[in-house]
């Protein structure tokens, strides 16, 4: 049976837990082979498990997003297991201090800059000389809901997320006529791992801002991300794509 992927190649960052995991399933389970790039390749190891035992084909990375030569070397692997790259999703990342800007620690500010957004900056660095060479494919980076509002304690994560949401309109404007869609996803709070640890009380308030009346799921956001990684969003490019049960249209 054909499926939309056979033949491409895609790198999922994050690709261990939560959204980076449920689009490398999803990936899979349409016939690409996926490098799955996590920062614990242990973790990353049982997703390309999971993609292989049910007859996909994966490889497991370790790489630190923050890299630049990590990066690199994770594009690498990626082309020299499977041939070729032709899609990306950048997506790892972490939520960092919060609180008021004041007492944010400096270290931590400059961590959360680096994997939330250089992090992207430096993965379509590397992936796009392989898209080209491929002939063409579709990127996605992930931002948040907070890529395109405020939210009053957490500047580092707001920041970093609107700085993704800029950088993939630039770079997607930069290669629009050469065969490359990039486009940014903008998640409401989903029930995932990053948010695990959290008071009641807390995850209750996060679910009162979302008008539908609860978190989404990774593989809500995946379905999207696939979407839009698929040749059915053939005419989407440089624009961000919300998927947060009406929280930005308050
Ligand atoms: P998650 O379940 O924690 O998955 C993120 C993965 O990235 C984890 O496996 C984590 O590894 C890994 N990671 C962390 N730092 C890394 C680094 N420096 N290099 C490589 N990998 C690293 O989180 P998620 O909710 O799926 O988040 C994925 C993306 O969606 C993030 O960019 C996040 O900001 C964004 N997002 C999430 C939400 C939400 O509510 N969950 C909402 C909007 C946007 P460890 O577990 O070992 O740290």
């Amino acid at each position: 049976m054909a499926h939309e992927f056979d033949g491409k190649v895609a790198l999922v960052t994050g690709g261990a837990s939560g959204i980076g995991k449920a689009v490398a399933l999803q990936l899979a389970a349409q016939g690409a082979a996926v490098g799955v790039a996590d920062l614990r390749e242990d973790a990353a190891q049982q997703v390309v498990d999971e993609i292989t035992s049910a007859g996909g084909r994966a490889i497991a990375i370790g790489a630190d997003v923050g890299d630049p030569d990590q990066v690199k070397a994770a594009v690498d692997a990626t082309v020299q297991a499977f041939g070729s790259l032709t899609h990306a999703l950048n997506n790892a990342g972490i939520g960092g201090p919060s609180g008021p800007i004041q007492d944010v620690d400096i270290d931590g500010y400059l961590k959360l800059i680096d994997v939330n957004l250089h992090s992207v900056f430096y993965g379509m660095k590397y992936e796009i000389p392989e898209l080209l060479k491929a002939g063409g494919g579709a990127i996605v980076n992930t931002s948040s809901i907070l890529g395109l509002v405020g939210t009053p304690l957490a500047v580092p994560y707001v920041t970093a997320k609107h700085g993704v949401a800029g950088m993939t309109k630039a770079t997607a404007l930069q290669v629009a006529s050469q065969g490359i869609r990039i486009n940014s996803v903008h998640p409401g709070y989903i029930d995932t791992p990053l948010l695990q640890g959290m008071p009641q009380e807390a995850y209750d308030a996060l679910v009162g801002l979302h008008p539908i009346g609860r978190l989404g799921t990774a593989d809500e956001v995946a379905e999207l991300v696939v979407f839009l990684l698929s040749d059915r969003a053939s005419f989407i490019t440089g624009s961000q794509h919300v998927v947060d049960g009406a929280y930005t249209a308050q």
